[in-house]
């Protein structure tokens, strides 16, 4: 945030500044989306909803996760929410008590470990380091859980680092899980369609169904059809906790936008093929960035399997330029290269970077050349 806040600055000072630290897709919301979104206007869908959700997009989430999990949900087993965070929110909200633990893999989605300190809980956080691709091992997920372990987080592909856990690390993750029935599993699946090669997304329960009575699969339609700003998300689990999670919802903030649930049908039910060109594109930029950014001084990017982001080592770069730590660089690399990224520290790892390739390929050309000219060829 305050990187963004300085890009602003600098931007309305008349700087240069390309945006490497958005958390979206830059692409427009397909056509057939906003149409229905359009005729939902006109046909008078502007009241009240159900708080958890039309049953006209309920149907269309399970019909969504049959087709593509081979999950099979009722609409008392559903619940949509204001983005894929506002269901993760209420998730918390329902589950975590004073002291409940949270297993969080390191690097995360910087929200989860701050909803969990919103609701007194404590984060466990489980380092996942660039040396074994940012995965957790089983053996790390077993030595973290306790009696008082409430929740898992599962987040594959995975933002910051894009790194997308097999079918068989989910399967032995799975199995670990199943020696401890007291944990609630949470898979935040909403990278699902952005990952290469195409059909490599699994989620837990597709391996281990045995969970579904302690799984809450979140997902929703921000990121696979660039619809961020309309905030519709879901969630789907056993009856007693999506109820619960109802419960919280409908105290706070009622139900979702009624426009967006129809657009967010029109989405799900609609042509899928609309997915495949912005997929095509984020992967090309993936190539692009990660062949660029390893050819700089100080900096290692792995491959990653999915996201629009690259999450690359630079501890390198952080001594070559004598910054004290990841911020101080990313702070260079704003005030100097006209470059905002985000530091690793904000994701619970520090001494690396994260950048946004949710941009066109002339900007993240541009981004790539002014850090190389900064930090120097490797
Ligand atoms: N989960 C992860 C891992 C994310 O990166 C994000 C958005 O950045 C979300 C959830 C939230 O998605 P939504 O826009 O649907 O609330």
């Amino acid at each position: 945030m305050a990187i963004t806040a300085r890009a602003a600055e600098l931007r309305s000072a008349g700087e240069d500044v390309i945006g490497l630290a958005a958390g979206e897709p830059d692409f427009e919301t397909p056509e057939h989306i906003k149409a229905a979104a359009t005729a939902a206007i006109a046909d008078g869908e502007t009241r009240y909803t159900p708080v958890d959700g039309t049953s006209a997009l309920k149907r269309a989430i399970a019909r969504k996760l049959d087709r593509d999990q081979g999950l099979r949900y009722a609409d008392a087993e559903i619940l949509v929410s204001s983005g894929a965070k506002h269901s993760i929110f209420n998730l918390v909200c329902a589950l975590v008590n004073r002291g409940d633990e949270v297993v969080i893999p390191a690097p995360y989605w910087v929200s989860y470990p701050d909803m969990v300190r919103l609701l007194d809980g404590v984060p466990v956080v489980v380092p996942a380091s660039q040396s074994q691709g940012f995965k957790i091992t089983p053996e790390q997920l077993e030595r973290a859980l306790t009696p008082r372990s409430r929740l898992v987080i599962l987040n594959s592909p995975g933002n910051p680092s894009g790194a997308v856990y097999s079918a068989d690390e989910l399967d032995a993750l799975g199995r670990v899980l199943e020696r401890h029935p007291h944990v609630v599993v949470l898979t935040d699946d909403i990278y699902e369609h952005i990952v290469w090669p195409p059909g490599g997304f699994h989620n837990i329960l597709e391996l281990r169904p045995g969970l579904s009575g302690r799984t809450v699969v979140v997902n929703g339609v921000s990121k696979g059809y660039a619809m961020t700003g309309w905030r519709i998300g879901y969630a789907a689990g056993p009856a007693p906790v999506i109820a619960a999670m109802r419960k919280v919802q409908s105290q706070s903030t009622s139900n979702p936008c009624s426009v967006s649930q129809a657009a967010a049908v029109a989405a799900l039910d609609g042509d899928q093929e609309c997915i495949e060109p912005m997929r095509r594109a984020f992967q090309e930029r993936h190539d692009f960035v990660v062949a660029r950014l390893n050819a700089i001084a100080g900096l290692h990017c792995l491959p990653s399997g999915g996201t629009f982001y690259a999450f690359p080592n630079a501890e390198g770069a952080i001594a070559a330029m004598q910054c004290k730590d990841d911020t101080a660089l990313a702070e260079r690399l704003l005030d100097a290269a006209g470059v905002a990224l985000v530091p690793g520290s904000a994701f619970g790892m520090p001494g690396h970077l994260r950048l946004s390739y949710a941009c066109g390929m002339d900007a993240l050309a541009d981004a790539m050349n002014r850090m190389e000219r900064l930090l120097g060829a490797a």
